[in-house]
């Protein structure tokens, strides 16, 4: 305040100073008709309008006149005037410097009400910008004061929704200016409150002609159409972000639904096979005791394997449900992918009793962050894959190397290798290969579970194959 009165002082001090120069020259050195001093001095004026406003203008005007009439009208250096026509001059002058003021003053008020809008459209710009960027409901109109005390470089904001019956506040400040029966009486009345001298605005939110709720601002000079605006932008991404959460819900809804018949039908239809073989191998064995030594030892074998099998599907499917309903716990530490390997390679033995290995792990390779477990898992079922779908005797290779900041560790087969179209439907849930599916058991869940394994590690995983070749699948985890 004092600065504001100081900065006055110093414009009324600067206006009279340039005016007493140039009355000063004129009347002490440049001797020239009243006509060029009069001009010359309705220039300062209207510079002095431009650059600071009315009330300088008119004050610089009045000096002037006072001046013009004391130093150049006759009689000189009296403030009487003879001659009734330099009546006229000075009134004309006096008029002259006045209008002319106003109306550069209207120009200016213009020129900065025009600025301010476009400041205030600008804002608008970048405030709506932050609304769309919310998909979440509850983070949306809890950052949504926030969002309008940056934008709008308010003191203060209060947010009410009907629906919800409930506010939201920028502060604690915030919440004691803005009682929350105040914003419902807004919301009801469904009309804008502008209390200029507390600085306090009210809007209510409007979806057409419906009211859902209402905005209070403190430190306000926003102008009327600002807060409109300010008030459908908000009750708009509300809306928009409802509407999105709605859909997202029964999107989920719907997929989930889907997932589960699918997961049903795919694993009662793999538990029939190991079931029925079960079963008979056991009524066999029940139903005639005296076969020999061979025979019991083979239908054993049988009734071992397929139960393997049946446990397996039991797990990947109870794996495949918590993936999806993302209970999965990691436990992650830096751990080298050597081990992972390691002791993959023992638990596939069975499986990779046909194939020779090849191993080719670089040495010195850093840690990885990971779950030891599940990539263990991962590895143990690229390579069960790669030799249930490779011929016998062809040989496995097991590779790993770092690529940049990541340990790349992949699988390779001589096996028929994947045809472009199915190698990014492989990883999809319950995809089965065409040519395998009649041919080779599966349930089509082994590889999504292992993407979504490497990507909870912040990994990628895929396959580059040549059909009739062989096919090589990579995983690539950031190092530790
Ligand atoms: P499943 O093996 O139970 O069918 P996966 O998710 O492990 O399920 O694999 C999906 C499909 O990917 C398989 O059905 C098969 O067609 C194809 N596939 C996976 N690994 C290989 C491989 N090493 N060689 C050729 N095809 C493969």
């Amino acid at each position: 305040m004092k600065r504001k009165i100081a900065n006055s002082i110093l414009r009324f001090a600067a206006s009279t100073a340039v005016l007493s120069v140039i009355v000063f020259v004129y009347f002490r050195w440049l001797h020239v008709n009243p006509t060029t001093v009069g001009f010359s001095l309705l220039l300062v004026i209207l510079l002095i309008s431009a650059a600071w406003g009315l009330v300088y203008a008119t004050f610089a005007a009045i000096v002037a006149t006072i001046a013009y009439n004391y130093f150049f009208l006759p009689p000189l250096l009296r403030l009487t005037i003879a001659d009734p026509q330099n009546w006229v001059a000075l009134l004309a002058f006096l008029v002259t410097a006045v209008i002319a003021s106003q109306l550069s003053a209207r120009a200016r008020r213009g020129t900065l009400y025009a600025d301010e809008r476009r400041r205030e459209v600008e804002r608008l710009y970048s405030f709506s910008q932050q609304l769309w960027l919310s998909e979440n409901v509850f983070e949306l109109l809890n950052l949504i004061p926030k969002h309008i005390v940056d934008s709008f470089a308010v003191m203060g904001a209060a947010l009410f929704l009907e629906g919800k019956q409930e506010a939201y506040f920028f502060d604690q400040s915030s919440r004691a200016q803005f009682p929350i029966d105040q914003l419902k009486a807004i919301s009801d009345r469904g009309e804008p409150v502008l209390e200029r001298d507390h600085k306090l605005c009210y809007m209510p939110l409007r979806m057409g002609v419906r009211s859902v709720g209402a905005l209070g601002l403190a430190g306000c000079n926003l102008s009327r159409e600002s807060l409109e605006a300010i008030g459908s932008l908000v009750a708009i991404s509300i809306e928009r972000a409802n509407t999105v959460e709605k859909l997202t819900r029964s999107e989920a809804a719907r997929e989930s639904d889907r997932l589960r018949s699918v997961l049903l039908d795919s694993v009662t239809h793999e538990f029939r096979t190991p079931l029925t073989a079960i079963k008979a191998s056991a009524e066999t064995l029940l139903s005639q005791p005296n076969l020999d030594h061979a025979q019991r030892d083979d239908l054993l074998q049988v009734i071992n394997e397929e139960s393997d099998r049946l446990n397996r599907l039991v797990g990947e499917a109870g794996e495949v449900a918590q993936l999806d309903s993302h209970q999965l716990q990691f436990h992650f530490e830096a751990r080298h992918i050597r081990e992972a390997i390691e002791t993959a390679i023992k638990s596939s033995q069975q499986a990779l009793r046909r194939h020779p290995l090849e191993l080719a792990v670089a040495d010195n390779l850093p840690a990885v962050r990971m779950d030891l477990e599940r990539i263990t898992e991962v590895i143990v079922h690229l390579l069960d894959n790669a030799a249930k779908y490779s011929p016998p005797d062809t040989p496995i290779h097991i590779m790993a190397e770092q690529r940049d900041s990541e340990v790349m560790t992949s699988v390779a087969d001589h096996g028929p290798g994947i045809d472009e179209m199915e190698q990014e439907m492989i990883f999809e849930k319950f995809y089965r290969g065409q040519d395998q599916r009649m041919i080779i058991q599966g349930t089509g869940m082994g590889l999504p579970i292992a993407k979504a394994i490497v990507q909870l590690h912040g990994g990628k995983i895929g396959v580059t194959s040549q059909l009739g070749r062989g096919s090589l699948f990579y995983f690539s985890i950031p190092t530790a």
